[in-house]
């Protein structure tokens, strides 16, 4: 279920009276959500949705697409830096301790670029369902996975239902 809290009922206008509103309908800036998403890590608004707009429209495929491009640039130049930082450090160290402290260092890399490797991957695939348009829809029951959890995770493929219910599964299989 998407979070009912984020979008109240609007039942104004059903009282007859022609009194303003006491509170406005403003916007609160949302300092920590919003912040912590990917897209906001790139200086990406998120996305304002005009009246009527259809759910992965042409403009929100596009966004969507900037933001990954901007992330993958970030992962790639990241991978870079762990190479030449592993190359420089890998010349002449005397000491047997030295080297046993940088084996460990390089194998903390190693993961981390195993991890930007797969998180590349996986921007790569949504980037290519964007040129498919098939974006924004969850890969096992289909429906829409939302603006709001793709602002936060724009490699989402799965629903917030569909992902809660294979982290269940997974933690069975594991534990
Ligand atoms: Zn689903």
């Amino acid at each position: 279920m998407a979070n009912q809290n984020e979008t109240p009922i609007d039942d104004v206008k059903d009282v007859a009276t022609t009194e303003k509103p006491a509170v406005k309908r403003t916007r609160k800036p949302k300092t920590k959500t919003e912040m912590g998403t990917t897209a906001s890590l790139f200086g990406f608004a998120p996305y304002q949705e005009k009246k009527n707009e259809e759910y992965m429209s042409e403009g929100q495929l596009e966004h969507f697409r900037k933001i990954l491009e901007a992330w993958k640039a970030e992962l790639m130049s990241e991978v870079d830096r762990t190479l030449s930082s592993m190359q420089d450090e890998s010349s002449a160290l005397p000491d047997v301790n030295d080297r046993a402290t940088q084996e460990e260092e390089f194998a903390i890399e190693l993961r981390t670029r195993d991890r930007e490797r797969k998180l590349i991957r996986k921007i790569e695939q949504s980037l290519q369902a964007i040129k498919d348009e098939d974006y924004g829809y969850c890969e096992t029951c289909g429906i829409e996975i939302g603006l709001r959890r793709l602002e936060a995770r724009p490699t989402a493929t799965l629903c917030i239902d569909c992902k809660t219910l294979a982290e269940i599964k997974e933690k069975q299989n594991n534990g």
